[in-house]
């Protein structure tokens, strides 16, 4: 079984959901808004990335812990896309979504490495 599992975006969510967001990974599951993004490596990679980071976590403590430093670094920052792009789990994603091999060769818990390495920017 190949996972994550993609699937389109819910209504539910639209409300949720910021304009540079274009998926939410809970669990083995997928949440896209355009399922065209299925055809970028590198949106497929980055979502294996998070669903490794939640096994990791089991599950429910990821989603606290991501909600928690979102709000801390929104705090810091005051600009949602910064906010974003600076928790740990994203920038890790980010870094190595171009990477096809990373998940192979990536250490557990590697996102912790990214936790303190930068604490966001008030620019952006
Ligand atoms: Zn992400």
């Amino acid at each position: 079984m190949r996972v994550p599992l993609f699937l389109t975006w819910p209504i539910w969510l639209r409300p949720l959901s910021f304009s540079f967001v274009s998926a939410i990974t809970i669990g083995p599951v997928v949440l896209l808004k355009d399922r065209s993004l299925l055809a970028n490596p590198s949106f497929v990679n980055h979502e294996r990335i998070h669903f490794r980071q939640q096994l990791e976590l089991l599950f429910l403590p990821f989603f606290l812990w991501y909600v928690l430093e979102f709000l801390l670094r929104l705090a810091y920052c005051h600009n949602l896309y910064s906010a974003y792009r600076h928790i740990c789990f994203e920038r890790e994603a980010y870094a190595h979504q171009d990477d096809p091999h990373y998940l192979h060769n990536r250490k557990p818990f590697s996102f912790l490495s990214y936790l303190f390495a930068d604490t966001g920017s008030k620019t952006t």
